[in-house]
């Protein structure tokens, strides 16, 4: 199909557009610079564009015929991060930072969308570049499709990527089925009754019931999930009292529930909410469980992912294909996903035998390579599902 080489000479502009948006970081749902940028790119190159989906979302159609419509996602939110490195591009944004590598999703996205444009003799159908706002916990993609991305027309495959710091630049990994984790939030107030440190025989003490709970939680994975499955749950945060001397009134507990499948996750949950109510209950408490039901799994089609993987190799070889990568973090890609079938992988973006600085990190950064082989398995896969492969 193509090669890395081939598409060598779009490396600088890629490089380019990348360190532009890294210097102007726009936290989500406030991406109206950045969102900009990529429209004006789009409507130069040929794309009929849509423009302020759900605040600043961006689509861009390319019409070319016969043959299926393809959708390419890139998300484009920074995060409120004071960035550490001291690189002649780091963030003119104080507390802003590129530190997930959106700048480099868009890059690539810009790349593959200019590429294609200037091709369309190589394939034939309807390419969708979706563009879209908050990613980083304000699920964009879903605030998108209320507005009616999905919609005139509707996609019948979807592609998307994550440059990937935990892997080296020059492998690339495309799982079948979960690759990403569903994320619920969840908090509960324990009220009991509060008092005088030195008489706990007349109050009911909350901080002990939290104790108690957080200790019972622990069961839910250990004893009630299959141990073939796969679930985390974590409290992250545990508030109580005033003082040394009181027994406070009430406690308050908040954490997070991440599974894979939804039948292991209506086993936490359902655990999770006897444990909370039963455990108050026990010690003479009340407990309720709130839950905000966050973003579900990313859940990777079999026969997009294998046309993928040919991608895979034509661009980085046999030696840079992976298919293990999975993660419990959680991205909203998958409210698309639910909806269109489709990849979403990892590129590889750490240095090779360099430091891994983590995603979120104010020293995070990316091995500049990862957009040209980004750009060029996407363009390949793209290729390949014009060309009917995953029929
Ligand atoms: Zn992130
Ligand atoms: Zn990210």
């Amino acid at each position: 199909m193509i090669t890395l080489e081939a598409l060598r000479p779009i490396h600088p502009r890629l490089i380019e557009w990348r360190r532009d948006f890294h210097r102007h970081p726009e936290l989500g749902m406030e991406e109206y610079r950045t969102a900009k940028v990529i429209a004006e790119h789009l409507r130069e190159w040929g794309y009929e564009v849509r423009e302020g989906i759900a605040a600043t979302g961006v689509i861009g159609l390319l019409r070319n015929g016969d043959g299926p419509i393809v959708m390419v996602r890139a998300d484009m939110d920074a995060l409120p991060i004071q960035e550490a490195n001291e690189h002649d591009y780091v963030s003119t944004i104080p507390g802003k930072m590129h530190a997930c590598g959106h700048d480099a999703h868009m890059a690539i996205g810009l790349g593959v969308a200019e590429w294609m444009a200037e091709h369309r003799d190589a394939w034939h159908g309807t390419l969708m570049m979706l563009f879209q706002p908050g990613e980083e916990g304000f699920n964009g993609a879903a605030k998108m499709i209320a507005a009616g991305a999905l919609e005139h027309p509707h996609p019948d495959l979807f592609l998307a990527l994550h440059v990937w710091n935990e892997m080296e630049v020059g492998q690339v990994s495309a799982a079948v089925g979960p690759v990403m984790a569903a994320a619920d939030a969840w908090s509960t107030h324990i009220i009991g009754k509060g008092g005088h440190a030195a008489t706990p025989h007349e109050s009911i003490d909350p901080v002990y019931i939290a104790a108690l709970t957080v200790e019972a939680l622990q069961s839910i994975v250990s004893r009630n999930v299959d141990p073939m499955k796969t679930a985390v749950l974590t409290v992250g945060s545990i508030h109580a009292g005033t003082a040394f001397n009181i027994i406070p009134n009430e406690a308050e507990l908040k954490g997070t529930v991440r599974t894979f499948e939804e039948t292991v996750r209506e086993t936490v949950m359902g655990r999770l909410k006897t444990i909370v109510e039963g455990t108050a209950w026990m010690m003479g408490g009340v407990a309720t469980l709130e839950v905000a039901e966050g973003t579900p799994a990313v859940v990777n089609d079999e026969k997009v992912s294998h046309v993928v993987w040919k991608a895979i190799t034509d661009i980085v070889g046999e030696q840079g294909l992976r298919t293990d990568v999975r993660t419990m973090g959680s991205e909203d890609a998958s409210f698309f996903m639910r909806e269109v079938p489709g990849c979403y992988f990892f590129v590889g973006s750490s240095p090779v035998d360099g430091e891994k600085v983590p995603h979120h990190h104010p020293r995070f950064d990316i091995d500049e390579e990862a957009l040209i082989i980004g750009a060029a398995v996407m363009i390949d896969a793209l290729l390949r599902l014009f060309g009917g492969e995953a029929a």
